[in-house]
């Protein structure tokens, strides 16, 4: 048993004075590539890491449904109907539950909003998905609850539609104006593979990476530099993604192309053309990562993962000095790509590296922010692992 199944069960046992009937668990992401793409309609190419938080849940013999985590304090208690009342959080106020809890209880909303009445549970919730690091620890603890309740609650949706509700529950019940991107990884991952998701017609296609055979890992660079989704320049990115589709008269950048970006530049001001292309040209850059890595492998990328770098640093500008230190450093040590990963702000950087320059990669980037004076960035390798289950 993992850690966090361990910590569920154990959370679960002080909460009720019983046994579970049942551990469902939801991996955090990584985004290989494909940033600020989800919401524009766009291509995005995460995949599923090995870090996962666990739902412990028991069914009640009432309609009252409890949640507890390994994070929080106190549990939070509310009956099924007083969902209804309690969401959706209107824009731009915080959740009237402590805002953990509206993760897992926004789920249990969105499963009723979409026709489910559902039964009284007790969910305790552990995990080790680092929190607020742009590894999606928010996606994981909403595909947990999610499979959990499509279980106990008998919804019989699948991994998609689970995505959906957790998307819904992320923007009006926690309210984070996130895309669907993090969601379908959590729900959708596999062993050794990312997900090649068109976020408009929600079709997937896992492309195998082959990460072991090749002698390449990932590495994470957590920055410990917090970001929040809820607040500041996330929102107002996605304000000027539309603000420039509407200028280019289009439902959404995902149909602005490369060979439009001269005439976006003549319509609208610098910055929001600057914005835009990043979203277009990271489109094109998902598109060429999928394309060179079924024709050559992963070692083909990492040209494409600095460029993406570069342009959410210098045209989207959601990078921090942490991030550009971790990539830069990954780069001059011998990594074969790196870049920002997630929404940006902070959270973490990824670096495809041989798995023999392990060690010199993480000693130059440590090396490379004790010299900056940043906090000491915690680096660990993923591998592309499997979205929700059943645990037990
Ligand atoms: P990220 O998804 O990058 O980790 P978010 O800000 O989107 O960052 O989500 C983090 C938030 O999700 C936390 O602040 C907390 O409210 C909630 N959360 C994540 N994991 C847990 C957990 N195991 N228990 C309680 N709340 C959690
Ligand atoms: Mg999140």
């Amino acid at each position: 048993m993992t850690i966090a199944q361990d910590a569920a069960r154990a959370l679960f046992t002080d909460l009720t004075g019983r046994t579970p009937d049942g551990v469902w668990s939801a991996p955090g992401r990584a985004n290989l590539i494909g940033e600020h793409t989800d919401y524009n309609d766009g291509f995005v190419l995460p995949f599923a890491i090995p870090h996962r938080t666990v739902a412990a849940v028991g069914v009640r013999g009432d309609s009252r449904i409890r949640v507890a985590s390994t994070f929080a304090d106190a549990p939070v208690d509310v009956s099924l109907d007083e969902l209804d009342e309690l969401f959706p959080t209107p824009i731009g106020t915080a959740p009237r539950v402590p805002e953990w809890a509206a993760y897992p209880l926004g789920v249990a909303w969105a499963l009723r909003q979409s026709g489910t009445a559902g039964i009284g549970l007790d969910i305790a919730i552990a995990s080790d998905v680092p929190v607020g690091a742009g590894l999606s620890s928010s996606a994981a603890i909403e595909g947990a609850t999610a499979s959990a309740l499509n279980d106990l609650w008998e919804t019989g949706l699948d991994g998609r539609a689970l995505a959906r509700i957790g998307r819904r529950a992320e923007n009006e019940a926690v309210g984070a104006p996130t895309g669907i991107m993090d969601q379908m990884a959590s729900m959708l991952g596999a062993p050794d593979a990312a997900i090649f998701l068109d976020c408009r017609s929600l079709e997937t296609e896992l492309v195998p990476l082959g990460m072991a055979e090749t002698g390449l890992a990932i590495l994470v660079i957590d920055t410990r530099v917090k970001h929040a989704h809820s607040t500041g320049g996330y929102g107002e990115r996605r304000a000027a993604c539309e603000r420039g589709a509407q200028i280019m008269g289009v439902e959404s950048l995902r149909d602005v192309t490369v060979d439009d970006l001269p005439r976006a530049q003549e319509l609208m001001d610098e910055v929001t053309f600057r914005r835009v292309r990043h979203v277009v040209t990271e489109n094109q850059r998902v598109l060429d990562t999928v394309g060179l890595l079924r024709a050559q492998g992963a070692r083909a990328i990492g040209d494409l993962l600095v460029a993406s770098h570069a342009s959410m640093r210098d045209d989207f500008e959601i990078s921090v000095p942490e991030l550009d230190t971790a990539v830069d450093a990954a780069l001059a040590a011998g990594a074969i790509g790196a870049r920002m990963t997630g929404g940006g702000f902070g959270g973490a950087a990824i670096a495809l590296i041989e798995q023999a320059a392990l060690e010199t990669v993480s000693d130059a980037v440590a090396a490379a922010f004790a010299e900056a004076g940043f906090i000491t960035p915690v680096m660990f390798t993923v591998t592309p692992s499997a979205g929700a289950h059943r645990d037990s």
